[in-house]
């Protein structure tokens, strides 16, 4: 385990965090809270590349298929006409396709974060996954307008800005998936003293 303050995370503006012109204030909410980005890049991935970075878990699929499901029983649409299917199992694919659809869309921005809970904390900033629900104050709760309901409706995914590892070991997976070790920089931000 690190240090709490050595933690590494990774973040990715999504292609509608880049085509809403985003990007600088995305990173400026990071490095506000004395967060330090220690990688950084704007890339056009291949689809590939964004079917590896998203888990093929069985698990994970199935929960996207249960909250996918949440959203049409919530609102009353009915799953078995508009998807085919009302199995979690069966809908989890076809999210994790919209999703795969919705990251090609445009580049994104990818980045390394470092910092005490890195992790805990970005993904705090970042908000919860629905913007209907994340708290004003974060990346999804002050810029997002996306709802579940609108976006299953249409087949594609929920717009939601940023992705965020949400464990420790989601992260370290997915910044060795996302950048070779001379990507990575070490450099001591001149308030680092005061703050640690
Ligand atoms: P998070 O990005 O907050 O970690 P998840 O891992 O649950 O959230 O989902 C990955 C991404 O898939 C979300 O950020 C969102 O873009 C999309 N997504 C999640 N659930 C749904 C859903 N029910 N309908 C459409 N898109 C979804």
């Amino acid at each position: 385990m690190p240090m709490p303050q050595e933690e590494k995370t990774f973040l990715m503006v999504k292609p509608d965090g880049v085509h809403r012109g985003l990007v600088g204030e995305i990173i400026r909410r990071v490095e506000q809270r004395n967060l330090k980005i220690i990688a950084l890049a704007m890339v056009t991935p291949s689809r590939e590349k964004f079917d590896g970075h998203y888990p093929k878990d069985p698990a994970w699929i199935k929960r996207l298929g249960e909250k996918t499901l949440a959203t049409y029983q919530k609102y009353g649409y009915d799953a078995a006409q508009e998807l085919g299917t009302e199995k979690p199992e069966e809908i989890g694919p076809l999210v994790r396709n919209w999703l795969l659809d919705f990251m090609m869309s445009g580049p994104v921005v990818k980045m390394i974060v470092q910092g005490v809970h890195a992790v805990d904390m970005v993904r705090k900033i970042s908000g919860s996954t629905m913007p209907s629900v994340a708290e004003m104050g974060t990346i999804r709760g002050d810029f997002s307008v996306d709802s579940a309901a609108s976006a299953n409706r249409d087949r594609r995914a929920v717009h939601n800005l940023v992705h965020a590892s949400e464990t420790q070991e989601e992260a370290s997976h997915e910044i060795s998936f996302w950048f070779t070790p001379d990507e990575i920089h070490s450099y001591k931000r001149t308030d680092e003293q005061l703050t640690l």
